[in-house]
């Protein structure tokens, strides 16, 4: 647990916002509740992509940056990142590691895809109670453990599994044109997020904004059915 660890920012992506809205369980009321503490609505988004130095046409933008905060926003670390990930180094790391689970993290998503593989292993510390990635473009995506989470062996054998789940379904039916090559790979971290979550694994909040839900409603049903086929497949294992 000493070596540096990477925040991959973004593989696939999400589910209809409408599923997440639509879903009222005391598991989702409790990440709405910190979403709404943290203030991650439309207008509070823009002010934690300021902080999070996302300023329109300021150099570097593109950069990844990530924020760990208390769960009423005080901030408690920064760290700068890459492109496409944030070093997780050992001070980090250590807060991490703490054992009272209060600690959230905020990055940015460049490309406004949802959490990755490594995002969400994050969860599986004890210091961290959630993890948020805020799109560029307004979306977000908050996930913190669930009932069935695997604490010691979470990706290899639940988000490898889910994401096989996923991508082998959306493989299947991007020939029948249901769907299109773009909107698959533009939702496909969601959808294995969305697939973990409906399997116990983690909760979930979400909100699509912009371009980004009109995708996702143009191949809502479609989406929902593989959803559902990984997530079936994932409570067997
Ligand atoms: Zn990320």
């Amino acid at each position: 647990m000493g070596q540096p660890k990477l925040l991959v920012a973004c593989l696939l992506v999400v589910m209809a916002t409408g599923v997440g809205q639509a879903r009222e369980g005391e598991q989702g009321t409790d990440l709405r509740r910190m979403a709404t503490q943290l203030d991650l609505s439309e207008r509070g988004v823009r002010l934690w992509l300021h902080q999070l130095g996302v300023n329109g046409d300021r150099d570097g933008e593109a950069a990844e940056r990530l924020l760990a905060v208390s769960m009423t926003g005080e901030r408690l670390l920064e760290r700068p990142g890459g492109s496409s990930s944030v070093r997780v180094d050992p001070e980090l790391d250590r807060l991490l590691l703490l054992s009272d689970r209060t600690v959230v993290l905020i990055h940015n998503h460049p490309a406004n895809v949802g959490l990755s593989g490594a995002d969400l292993r994050q969860l599986t510390k004890p210091g961290v109670v959630a993890i948020v990635a805020i799109g560029h473009d307004g979306s977000v995506y908050m996930a913190s453990g669930g009932p069935r989470l695997d604490w010691e062996f979470f990706e290899e054998r639940q988000y490898a599994p889910a994401k096989a789940e996923v991508l082998q379904r959306l493989r299947t039916i991007l020939p029948s044109g249901r769907v299109s090559v773009a909107a698959s790979d533009a939702h496909g971290s969601h959808l294995v997020t969305r697939a973990l979550e409906r399997a116990g694994i983690i909760r979930y909040w979400f909100e699509l904004r912009g371009a980004r839900r009109e995708s996702y409603e143009s191949a809502r049903s479609v989406f929902g059915q593989v959803v559902e086929g990984a997530a079936g497949r994932l409570r067997k294992k």
